[in-house]
């Protein structure tokens, strides 16, 4: 038999399910991949059963219903004044993932070179070089994740064609500031270049740290941005996958076109759910991002007691720690296997958001969104591993 795309099968299982499957092997608390434990707001959930029961379970529009674009352009000006069309500028998506998949596919020819900055996604590589796409990285390293402005400068040229961007950058919980937006915006102009971006957590940007912008609001970027979120992050709903993206009318053709052929569309009563929770007020943000905080604080001070290297998380939902300071001596994807068979708690290791070009080897990286009890059940287990 021939073989398969030589891309897709060059990659292994993604990190998240290893990991999540090794910790259900070894009855290990999950701190590895990110998912909420709790099960999303309950009115959110309330309007999904009963539109399952009383609404159309068949193919929704392939743009995603009304309600739900409607309530992203609503969401878009509530909270970043941006002036949508609902009709030609927004799109469901199966998911951040879908939505991240139908923007490249769409944009990308065979050839065009893409900016990324590492640590990155790990469905951004894969996904940019199946579609053709020539990645020139720029790496953000730990401790400080700072942007280097030089190397930013050096990894565009005429053959750019787009820059993927996560902000708040999982797993870094970096929050990119106003100047580095505009530096990247100054870019993507200079050499008539499109951003994607990938902003699944702008609403999970802590108090303490710069406050979340998205680049679509810089001057000149609303023409050049397609803006990507999902409700699994902003509702901690992660299994759902309803993901939306906002850009203008002649961005979002590509994006459809691609859209129609992936999934065509997403679960329809799903998508009238979340539509709700958009419109919920903004005491549903302010806990939503507090709570996390709280988490952040409980969870990133017993590790520090621990002895953990902890580095500052400004938003998303992890932390990343420097395990070094405990005296193990592995790489970081022997300290996670170490710490998920041996402590009985499971984190990911940050070199797999990396190339494998001399990746750092001392972090790890744990999800925080978790019951207060399982946070304190992990750190219990941590540390009577270490300095039991
Ligand atoms: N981008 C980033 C940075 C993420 O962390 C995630 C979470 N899985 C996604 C995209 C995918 O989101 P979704 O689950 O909506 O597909
Ligand atoms: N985004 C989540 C994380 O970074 C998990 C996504 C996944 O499992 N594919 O952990």
């Amino acid at each position: 038999m021939k073989p398969a795309n030589s891309v897709m099968s060059g990659y292994g299982t993604t990190v998240f399910e290893v990991m999540s499957r090794l910790a259900i092997e070894h009855g290990s608390i999950n701190l590895g991949q990110g998912f909420p434990d709790g099960n999303g707001p309950p009115e959110v959930v309330a309007v999904a059963q009963a539109c399952l029961a009383d609404k159309p379970n068949q193919y929704p529009p392939m743009m995603g219903v009304p309600e739900l674009r409607q309530a992203v352009a609503r969401h878009d000006k509530r909270f970043h004044g941006l002036d949508v069309d609902w009709q030609s500028e927004v799109i469901v998506t199966s998911g951040a993932t879908e939505a991240l998949a139908a923007c490249l596919f769409g944009l990308i020819e065979p050839g065009d070179e893409v900016v990324l900055f590492e640590p990155l996604y790990d469905s951004y590589l894969p996904i940019v070089r199946r579609a053709g796409g020539i990645p020139r990285l720029v790496r953000l390293s730990p401790p400080s994740w700072h942007l280097d402005e030089k190397a930013l400068r050096a990894a565009f040229s005429d053959r750019t064609k787009l820059v993927l961007l996560n902000n708040p950058l999982n797993p870094a919980a970096k929050v990119f500031t106003r100047a580095e937006l505009q530096l990247i915006a100054d870019l993507v102009i200079k050499h008539d270049a499109v951003a994607v971006c990938d902003e699944v957590y702008e609403h999970i940007a802590f108090a303490d740290a710069p406050p979340f912008i998205p680049l679509i609001s810089l001057p000149g970027m609303r023409e050049r941005c397609l803006r990507i979120g999902s409700a699994g992050k902003t509702f901690s709903l992660t299994g759902w996958k309803v993901g939306y993206v906002t850009a203008t009318p002649a961005l979002l053709r590509a994006v459809t076109k691609t859209h129609q052929f992936l999934v065509f569309t997403t679960p329809p009563n799903l998508q009238r759910a979340v539509a709700t929770g958009l419109d919920l007020g903004d005491g549903y943000y302010r806990d939503l991002v507090g709570d996390m905080q709280a988490k952040r604080d409980r969870f990133g001070k017993g590790l520090a007691e621990i002895g953990f290297g902890v580095l500052p998380s400004q938003g998303t939902y992890f932390i990343t720690a420097d395990f070094r300071p405990l005296g193990f001596n592995g790489t970081d994807e022997d300290f996670c296997r170490h710490i998920t068979v041996e402590a009985k708690v499971t984190a990911v290791p940050v070199s797999a958001f990396f190339t494998p070009e001399q990746p750092p080897r001392d972090f790890a990286r744990f999800c925080f969104c978790k019951k207060d009890e399982v946070l304190d059940a992990a750190l219990e287990r941590l540390l009577k591993h270490f300095k039991g």
